[in-house]
């Protein structure tokens, strides 16, 4: 449940640097380092840089190397979460492409190419972020043709199975939009389990069954209940039987994961110190037992895990793709600390219990004492599974409620990912656009990537790891709203405290102004400018995007008789202006508390409310008019990353003498040599 994503990509400097910084910084940019990848439909793909590997101890970069191997394994697995086709399908298509001998300039053959880079993106044939299926934008009849010429060896067959006979079997799920329209769908009066074509649940499970299944699981009087479901597709037999089908060793994926555990072992002999291994060690037992106690275990030696400098995350994780928010889709990072930048989110983690004892929330829901908020900022070195190609900003986990009640939880900012973000943005024009005045232009561009940075730390380090749940509430009890009203309360906790005098008397923002930049961009996002993300006559699915527009479309509705916030028109041109920040950053206040009170106290009815008045309808002749002069300005509203390539040199005598970071490779390369090197899953699973 713990992710940040991307706000949106706008034109920031580095406050605050000097000329003479900022010649180095366009040295820099003058560099070969290419940060643009590609673009097609509405990507942008970027690289990012893994500054101060080359100068990191080989051991250190050996372990590196192995935990990214393993980060690469479980890429069928997400796959094949995501939809029980994805894996025949994209393998059907990347045989056509590297098959095709007609004009690849020619029509209809781009769409083809566009759309298998979609699915490589989206990790298959549903929208990464709007969640619906992609239209090809080439017929039948072509994708027939290229298949006929193409040796029957190479197709995903299932046995016996024929080329004509496949493709009636999957020419529905590609062509036909009727057919699983929607990978997840998050809310509304309808079955969400029926309606959602992800492969978490199989057999025809309907909601209520799921539900029953798991409510039979839960016990009010468990302190530390293990996370059911978490690893395991939903099976409904022939004969009316449901059954967790577990991932694991031995069990549903094995052949990726066995892949995984044998990375896992490979570098075990380089971890740095025998707490480092024992997590190592713990998760590979996971893998194979399946047991969700052991996962546990594993959870609590990885957050207790804080003096390593190398560290990482492989395995079932979040459950943003499932309705329910039961099953955990497949994601790993690795990555190495940023020592200089971590200064800034320790002096935010030692003032933990200040900021818990002064929130605004009722007293009865606040930490009495908060535990182990480690925080950090990293340099990722590998990004795999749910997290490649979009890419978090932030992670916080573990994400098991008492778990981090009671051994706390570790939270990261990934800063070579926003300064990827920082420096392919510069130029875009986003901001002369949407932006009302110069005066909240200057602020952005002086405090912008400081504020920006510091929501990010607070919403990971402290607002997810702030509160309680009262004894005897079910964890689960917000449903198909608790991510959304999860992520609104982690980055209420960060908007109300970026305004605070005590950031400024910690050295965090230079001024008591600097705030105004991240409260007016949050404003002008969640009440205008995410709109480019969504399609015309759509509804906003996708959490976080719900969560900022609750907060915005709340604070604007509660203010309205204050005037803290309007809507303004110049040349034709909507604008949101913020008139009273003070007054703003009360409303956060209040609404953190409510948002407080519903999650200590399960309130699934008040937070129902609150999603469905503020966070999913679109204002429609708005949305029009942002899509309109979004367009204009040429610009990708979702962006995502390549990985750098990481190899081993070696002398004659077999020895590993360095390992090194290569970012020459493309993106359509990068994706078919890791279905070529990478894919160990049967088509079917
Ligand atoms: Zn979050």
């Amino acid at each position: 449940m713990k992710k940040i994503i991307v706000l949106f990509v706008t034109v920031l400097a580095i406050a605050g640097c000097t000329d003479k910084q900022k010649t180095a910084k366009e040295r820099m940019n003058k560099q070969e380092f290419n940060y643009v990848a590609d673009q097609f439909a509405d990507l942008q793909i970027l690289r990012y840089r893994v500054s101060g590997f080359e100068n990191l101890p080989l051991q250190q970069k050996q372990l590196l190397y192995h935990l990214s191997e393993a980060a690469l394994m479980g890429r069928d697995i997400l796959y094949d979460q995501n939809n029980r086709y994805n894996l025949a399908i994209r393998r059907l298509l990347e045989a056509v492409y590297l098959d095709y001998r007609g004009d690849r300039h020619a029509e209809p053959f781009r769409a083809l190419e566009v759309y298998l880079k979609r699915i490589w993106f989206a990790n298959g044939i549903h929208h990464h972020y709007g969640e619906d299926k992609f239209n090809p934008g080439f017929s039948p009849e072509f994708l027939a043709d290229c298949i006929r010429r193409i040796d029957a060896s190479r197709l995903p067959l299932r046995p016996e199975q024929t080329a004509n006979q496949l493709m009636a079997e999957v020419f529905p799920v590609i062509f036909n939009p009727a057919v699983m329209p929607k990978k997840t769908v998050q809310s509304g009066n309808q079955d969400l389990i029926a309606a959602s074509s992800n492969n978490y649940y199989a057999g025809g499970l309907t909601q209520k069954e799921v539900e029953d299944f798991y409510a039979k699981m839960v016990d009010p009087n468990n302190a530390t209940p293990v996370s059911y479901g978490l690893n395991s597709r939903l099976v409904k037999e022939e004969d009316g039987t449901i059954a967790e089908k577990v991932w694991r060793q031995g069990g549903l994926y094995t052949q990726a994961i066995e892949r995984i555990t044998g990375e896992l072992e490979k570098a075990i002999p380089y971890t740095e110190n025998s707490k480092q291994k024992a997590v190592i060690e713990k998760l590979i037992e996971y893998y194979k037992t399946g047991d969700l106690k052991t996962f546990d275990q594993y959870a609590i030696l990885w957050v207790e895990d804080t003096a390593s400098d190398v560290d990482f995350v492989n395995g079932f994780t979040e459950t943003y793709g499932d309705p329910l928010g039961i099953k955990a889709s497949w994601e790993s990072t690795v990555n190495f600390i940023n020592k200089e930048a971590t200064k800034r989110t320790r002096v935010i983690s030692d003032a933990a219990q200040w900021f818990e004892n002064h929130s605004p929330i009722d007293e009865r829901f606040k930490k009495k004492e908060v535990k182990g908020v480690s925080a950090k900022v990293i340099t990722v070195s590998m990004l795999g599974g749910d997290c490649y190609p979009a890419t978090p900003i932030g992670i916080n986990l573990p994400n098991a409620d008492w778990i981090r009640r009671d051994h706390g939880s570790k939270s990261v900012t990934i800063e070579n990912i926003t300064e990827a973000y920082d420096r392919a943005s510069q130029g875009s024009g986003f901001n002369e656009e949407f932006v009302w005045s110069d005066a909240e232009r200057n602020a952005i561009q002086k405090y912008g990537f400081i504020t920006d940075n510091l929501h990010t730390d607070l919403h990971e380090c402290l607002g997810h790891g702030s509160g309680i749940i009262l004894p005897g509430v079910d964890p689960n009890a917000l449903k198909a709203y608790s991510s959304t009203l999860e992520e609104t309360r982690a980055d209420l906790f960060g908007l109300y405290y970026l305004a605070d005098p005590k950031l400024v008397e910690l050295g965090l923002t230079p001024d008591a102004s600097a705030y105004k930049a991240e409260y007016y961009k949050y404003m002008m996002n969640g009440l205008m400018t995410q709109l480019v993300r969504i399609e015309p006559g759509k509804d906003i699915e996708e959490s976080h995007m719900r969560n900022r527009q609750l907060i915005a479309g709340w604070a604007y509705e509660k203010g309205k008789a204050g005037n803290v916030v309007s809507f303004e028109k110049k040349n034709g041109k909507t604008y949101v202006l913020i008139n009273d920040y003070a007054k703003l950053r009360g409303l956060f206040g209040t609404l953190l508390a409510e948002i407080q009170r519903i999650k200590s106290e399960g309130d699934f009815k008040a937070g129902q409310k609150l999603v469905e008045d503020y966070a999913v309808k679109v204002n429609r002749p708005l949305h029009a008019e942002i899509l309109e002069r979004y367009a204009r300005l040429n610009l990708s509203p979702y962006k995502g990353f390549v990985n750098p390539v990481m190899k081993e040199i070696k002398n004659n005598r077999g020895e590993v003498t360095d390992v090194i970071v290569d970012y020459t490779e493309g993106y359509a390369q990068q994706m078919l040599r890791y279905s070529k090197d990478y894919s160990f899953l049967p088509a079917y699973n």
